[in-house]
């Protein structure tokens, strides 16, 4: 078995998609999504695949190995992306090629289902009592915010009590049965993420995200290892090597590594180990597209410490397109009672509606990440 052909689909509404054929005729989807970097990431796809095209897809190991550490340079968020893409359509192939899931081949499933949770509120938290209301409405029983919008680095009290009012309105509204996450999305600096974590103690979430940057958290290390809510953080890391500090650290008691991100199934099974050695849990991140999320799914199965699973039905960012929508059997990601079944089909366990893809990849997407503004005209993280 050989491969025969590397090709990348950038499809609204920002999604990046690779394809890899083969001699067989077996084709291997995976999913590359650097959210406003697809171009960028379709050409270092398309570079690595000199080295694909013409092998056996069914040496992952080997070539993940190789396309990492041949470069020279290696890591972070482009290179892992493109690595993660390619990793994704390699396993789909093997599945496909043994008629098993990605699942069976790394050992079988340890469950059936994951909890899932629905994004409310978008970017700017406003409304998110009565949209927490509708997730549960729609049989979620976990929710995620975002917390502040723009924070400086000393802010006042009535931008946290904005975030107290607004964590408290969705409590109230869903009780203590739903679980909430609350993402400071990095746009936090240290010392309001100290003010803001106190803030949102008596809330009993299910645990703040990204409190600062992760590059940041040594600098908060105290806080965080005091802190009465669980710490989430990683979607911003892209390797087992990123990760080992957070995760030795103790800072950290759920790491939120990308299947698109961070180099792939083979990657994130070994961040995924990492983490289970020191009884931390795992929430892949991913507000991302049908192909990235079915490779979470097959790392949720085989990954005892996996917890919950991040998935963008309905996110802000999806305004052209939706999750569903690339999937020839969208029932396959079916949400009941909160959870999402294993999907148990060869290969990653969905069908990618090629024809749609294509059609959708002639308009393709140029999105960006917005650019927020401080008062005073600095540049706000977002
Ligand atoms: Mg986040």
């Amino acid at each position: 078995m050989k491969i025969t052909s590397v090709t990348t689909f950038a499809v609204p509404p920002r999604w990046l998609f690779v394809r890899i054929e083969t001699d067989t005729g077996v084709v291997g989807w995976g999913e590359a999504t650097l959210e406003g970097r697809a171009a960028t990431v379709a050409a270092l796809v398309e570079e690595l695949s000199d080295y694909l095209v013409g092998r056996d897809p069914r040496r992952i190991e080997e070539h993940w190995t190789v396309l990492y550490r041949s470069g020279f340079y290696r890591g972070g968020g482009l290179h892992m992306s493109a690595l993660a893409g390619i990793d994704q359509a390699l396993w789909d192939i093997t599945g496909k090629a043994l008629g098993a899931p990605v699942h069976e081949l790394l050992g079988g499933r340890v469950r059936d289902r994951i909890k899932v949770y629905s994004w409310i509120g978008g970017d700017r938290p406003a409304e998110t009592a009565a949209q927490a209301r509708a997730a549960v409405d729609r049989g979620f029983s976990a929710v995620k915010m975002n917390g502040p919008e723009e924070l400086q680095y000393l802010d006042t009290r009535a931008k946290v009590e904005t975030v107290v009012a607004n964590v408290s309105a969705v409590r109230e509204a869903v009780g203590p049965d739903v679980s909430i996450g609350v993402d400071f999305h990095g746009r936090v600096h240290r010392p309001m993420a100290r003010v803001l974590l106190e803030a949102l103690a008596p809330f009993h979430l299910m645990f703040v995200e990204e409190p600062v940057l992760s590059e940041h958290v040594d600098g908060i290390a105290d806080v965080l290892r005091g802190s009465a809510t669980p710490i989430a953080l990683g979607e911003r890391l892209f390797s087992r090597w990123d990760f080992k500090d957070v995760i030795t650290s103790g800072v950290v008691d759920v790491v939120q590594p990308d299947l698109s991100h961070a180099g792939g199934i083979t990657e994130v099974r070994k961040i995924a180990a990492m983490a289970e050695a020191y009884d931390i849990a795992v929430a892949p991140h991913c507000p991302l597209g049908p192909i990235a999320l079915a490779a979470c799914l097959q790392l949720d199965a085989v990954a005892y410490n996996a917890v919950i699973q991040e998935q963008s039905l309905g996110i802000h960012y999806n305004t052209s397109n939706d999750l569903l929508d690339y999937l020839v059997d969208p029932s396959v990601f079916d949400y009941v009672d909160g959870s999402v079944a294993i999907p148990r089909g060869p290969g990653l366990g969905i069908e990618v509606d090629e024809e749609y893809v294509r059609e959708r990849a002639a308009e393709g997407h140029r999105w960006r990440n917005p650019v927020w503004r401080h008062a005073d005209g600095s540049f706000a993280e977002w």
